[in-house]
């Protein structure tokens, strides 16, 4: 089997002296999709915060692509392949979607070719091109969010609640081209608290809840009742 792209082992982490992370373990194969999942203060974000280097862990261990990555530096995270997208997305809201995609331009990747492959992967971003990303709607700018962490060829991607406060349809959109994405050989990690879409186009599931991993599986086997029961009904 080969190395998994992360590995996360018995981690915690606390906020002052209230553990919020109490002994994670998950794994991630190369060019899956992941979706982990699990009600309001279940320690999700708290893990993507810890992975990408935001926030310390109290103990444990990451490894990304077979590298230990505990502590790391930010920019040694990106340059490892790590991309987050956080919850709320992040575009600069009074610049064009072009011009957010422009600033992505660094040396030895042009600005054209970073264009090609945004609207490639979003039509929608090419057709609202000269529109301030301040002004789309919440939709679009989580495709420019996406599209624009992709200018930095990420090896894994983090996206925190991609779904958070958009319709069902355009959340269906959104996870067609996460499938998409991750068949260009990206893996990737949805956090999500509304499993269904996020079920739909992953390879593996994982139930968060109380800050432990309490089911991990393919999504067939993470069964409709313990997601009634871990997520309230809400899925
Ligand atoms: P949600 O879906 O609501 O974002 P989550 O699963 O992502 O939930 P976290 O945001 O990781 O959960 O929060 C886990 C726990 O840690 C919660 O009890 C939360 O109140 C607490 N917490 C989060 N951030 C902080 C902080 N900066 N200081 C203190 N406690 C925090």
């Amino acid at each position: 089997m080969s190395i998994p792209i992360l590995e996360v082992i018995d981690l915690h982490a606390a906020y002052g002296r209230i553990e919020v992370l109490r002994g994670v373990d998950l794994t991630i194969p190369k060019g899956a999709v992941v979706a982990l999942l699990g009600p309001n203060g279940a320690g999700k974000s708290t893990l993507v915060k810890v992975i990408s280097g935001q926030k310390k862990a109290t103990s444990g261990d990451i490894h990304l692509g077979g590298v230990h990555l505990k502590g790391a530096a930010s920019e040694e995270l990106a340059r490892s392949g790590l991309c987050t997208i956080p919850e709320g997305r992040s575009v600069f809201p009074n610049l064009t979607v072009a011009e957010n995609l422009r600033l992505m331009s660094y040396a030895g990747v042009s600005a054209s070719a970073i264009l090609d492959t945004a609207y490639s992967y979003f039509p929608r971003l090419h057709e609202r091109r000269n529109q301030f990303a301040g002004t789309m709607s919440g939709g679009e700018q989580q495709m420019l969010a996406m599209a624009r962490a992709l200018t930095a060829d990420p090896a894994l991607l983090l996206l925190d609640e991609l779904s958070m406060g958009l319709a069902p349809l355009i959340v269906d959109e959104l996870y067609d081209t996460v499938r998409q994405i991750a068949e260009s050989g990206v893996s990737i990690l949805c956090i999500e608290q509304f499993a269904r879409t996020a079920l739909r186009v992953s390879d593996y599931a994982a139930v968060m809840t109380g800050g432990r991993i309490v089911a991990s599986g393919e999504p067939g086997e993470i069964t409709e009742a313990m997601t009634d029961v871990i997520l309230g009904g809400a899925a």
